[in-house]
């Protein structure tokens, strides 16, 4: 995971040259003049293998290498990482098309032989370029709730989706819910379901059935927030009749005021103002999310909204606005472009309600747009009608499963 507090080195760079002395030179020059952390290897399949399992700051590739040429490579590297920065260098620039291709498909072509003081200030600008590319692509979810199992029956297959895409996942549960079971056993449960989403785990010791909208809560969610950095939140709604669903949604909003996107899940205690416009198919985490709501076994025996007849045909039910068969509902707060993050819209994945075309964030006092109702029809007797989704479309590829 990257995190911009790291303490950086100048970069780690994978060098792929089969020809020893030509190798030998620019790991000369980029460890001694450059200051690089810089590894070499001959073999191009060798170097994917490795590019695939490390985090690297730049690809420096020759093209004409046995098994597998630079512009392979450098294909199979953009497929894996689109935020690793891949050079070329070349003795032969001119001859080949597939130089060619590589001139418009490299991050930078450099011609052998490239002087020392050229290659180490080409190596530092890419290395400098790819960590902001992968900073700003960097995905990282918050899921707040006020009790064990509340993220879980309102969240657990979208953010099995945001795993799957490689998107760092944090749950914060602010109470260990006293009320409904020992401590202990519900802290375990809460991991079991934490691991079983893929999601890190911070628990946090608020008196159940007290949690108050201002302090502590709103200090306990800002140092999670902090460690996290989210780029994506999901809370509680307000429209829900337990005060701690209502007060963690309160206190959640002030401390993630910096945050672009900002969704609040569906809660069993969820009134009928609950009103989402943004829908998330979960055919292929419904299983996850039914395991995950499984771990809280101590509860599924005596609640019947933990059900998994009822988690399903709840999803089932949401599935009506998006495409899919499963689906998880969710009110939009707040939804900030942010240029060059990956969205999540795969056609089977995160499909959005009328308001998820643009940049535009509906104000949550008087809520997204609505079409015209007809006559007869009160307020609150209809689910909000979204027009068909958008065609969904996946931008960009994780990074950051690796
Ligand atoms: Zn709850």
């Amino acid at each position: 995971m990257s995190s911009a507090s790291e303490p950086e080195s100048p970069g780690r760079i994978l060098v792929v040259e089969d020809d020893p002395e030509a190798a030998a030179y620019v790991l000369h020059v980029l460890r001694n003049r450059g200051g690089f952390d810089v590894t070499h290897i001959a073999d191009p399949a060798a170097a994917l293998a490795r590019a695939r399992a490390e985090r690297w700051d730049l690809v420096l590739t020759d093209v004409e290498m046995p098994g597998m040429t630079g512009i392979e490579l450098l294909e199979a590297v953009r497929e894996i990482t689109p935020q690793l920065p891949v050079a070329v260098y070349t003795a032969h620039p001119s001859v080949d098309y597939a130089v060619r291709a590589l001139r418009n498909k490299a991050d930078e072509f450099l011609e052998k032989p490239v002087r020392p003081d050229k290659l180490v200030e080409t190596v530092a600008a890419l290395v400098a370029k790819g960590r902001a590319a992968r900073e700003a692509a960097r995905q990282s979810v918050l899921a707040i709730g006020a009790h064990p199992d509340d993220v879980e029956i309102g969240a657990a297959g979208t953010l099995a989706m945001h795993r799957r895409l490689g998107h760092e996942v944090s749950i914060l549960t602010l109470s260990r819910g006293a009320r409904g079971g020992t401590e202990d056993t519900r802290a375990g449960e809460s991991r079991k379901a934490a691991e079983v989403i893929g999601a890190t785990l911070y628990h946090e010791d608020l008196q159940d059935t007290s949690i108050r909208e201002g302090d502590p809560t709103i200090g306990v969610i800002t140092r999670i927030v902090q460690a996290v950095r989210p780029t994506v939140i999901y809370t509680h709604s307000l429209h829900d009749v337990h005060q701690d669903h209502r007060n963690t949604h309160q206190a959640a909003l002030v401390a993630v005021r910096q945050v672009g996107r900002v969704y609040c899940f569906q809660s069993p205690s969820a009134t009928v103002d609950f009103r989402p416009t943004r829908f998330v198919a979960i055919d292929e985490q419904l299983d996850r999310k039914l395991e995950a709501i499984d771990a809280f076994a101590s509860q599924v025996e005596i609640r019947a909204y933990l059900e998994p007849d009822l988690i399903e045909s709840t999803a089932r039910y949401w599935s009506r606005y998006c495409e899919g068969r499963y689906a998880e509902p969710f009110e939009v707060i707040r939804e900030a472009a942010v240029a060059g993050q990956h969205e999540l819209t795969p056609a089977r994945g995160i499909v959005r309600g009328e308001n998820g075309a643009g940049p535009a964030a509906p104000d949550r006092r008087t809520g997204p747009p609505r079409p015209a109702k007809e006559d007869h029809e009160d307020e609150h007797d209809r689910a909000p009608q979204p027009a068909r989704p958008q065609a969904a479309e996946l931008r960009g590829v994780p990074d950051g499963a690796r």
